[in-house]
């Protein structure tokens, strides 16, 4: 909000007057505010699936015996809540990693052609032949960043529109150049796409326009807030364009001062 909060205190001057002391808290407040909401957020992900395995456990262990006919049914259950639970953790330390790390990281030369081969694997190992995937490079040039961060946030990219993009839809990868030196990573699909008036919150933690059906799928909601955090590191921006029902784009823009030249 746009709330503007104040600290007033009112201190002895000397004996016969007093001091009004008026200071702007407003930042203070806001930090406080997003701290609490995400451990908020946080203590409420991890609540549901350890709820739920927890559940199954105490029914099972109710059982004089357990057939193996129940375990079978329930098993798969309580992986999946397990995986969830992992893949919060995951990103959470990723998050933590990015923003604990040294301000001025590492400038690895990044294979951009590797890295992007390595996308349409991943790719294709999370679509399992359920959609088609479309490369194109027409960038001959490596970036300056870290290998690691940019695969991870590439990787979201990538995830997001495999989990959002029903069968049968098409995913496109592609790296290039523009007239003016700048160098882009797209991530395009034909997936069920984004209202408008979500876009402007979708990096923030936990931010989701649908919070059953991206859970039901493995999102964790800090997907995006990853790939802002390292885009920010690189001095990239990210570019999103979507309408519901027909797809959307993001892309990744490098400043010509990331690319770097052949040898
Ligand atoms: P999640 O783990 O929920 O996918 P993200 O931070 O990666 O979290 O994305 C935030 C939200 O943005 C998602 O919950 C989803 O609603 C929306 N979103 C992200 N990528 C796409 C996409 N390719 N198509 C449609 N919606 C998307």
């Amino acid at each position: 909000s746009s709330e503007l909060v104040l600290s007033i205190q009112l201190v002895p001057f000397d004996t016969t007057r007093k001091l009004l002391l008026s200071r702007d808290i407003t930042q203070l407040e806001r930090v406080q505010t997003v701290h609490r909401d995400f451990v908020a957020n946080v203590s409420h992900e991890l609540r549901t699936p350890l709820t739920v395995v927890g559940g199954f456990l105490e029914t099972l262990s109710e059982m004089p015996q357990v057939e193996d006919a129940t375990l079978r049914q329930f098993l798969p259950m309580m992986l999946e809540q397990s995986r969830r639970m992992h893949s919060l953790v995951e990103d959470l330390l990723t998050l933590s990693r990015i923003e604990n790390g040294p301000r001025t990281m590492l400038q690895d030369r990044v294979h951009m052609a590797a890295l992007l081969d390595t996308m349409v694997v991943e790719a294709e190992g999370l679509s399992q032949g359920r959609h088609r995937i479309v490369v194109k490079n027409t960038c001959p040039h490596d970036l300056w960043g870290n290998a690691q961060e940019l695969h991870s946030a590439f990787g979201n990219l990538v995830s997001n529109a495999v989990r959002y993009t029903p069968e049968g839809g098409s995913i496109y990868l592609r790296w290039t150049q523009d007239t003016e030196g700048r160098v882009a990573f797209t991530v395009a699909d034909t997936g069920i796409g984004i209202p408008r008036e979500h876009l402007p919150r979708l990096t923030e933690r936990f931010y989701r326009v649908d919070r059953g059906r991206s859970r039901g799928n493995g999102g964790t909601g800090l997907g995006l807030a990853i790939v802002k955090h390292v885009l920010a590191r690189h001095h990239a921006k990210l570019d999103i364009q979507s309408e519901p029902d027909k797809g959307s784009v993001f892309s990744v823009i490098f400043n010509a001062e990331q690319v770097a030249p052949n040898d």
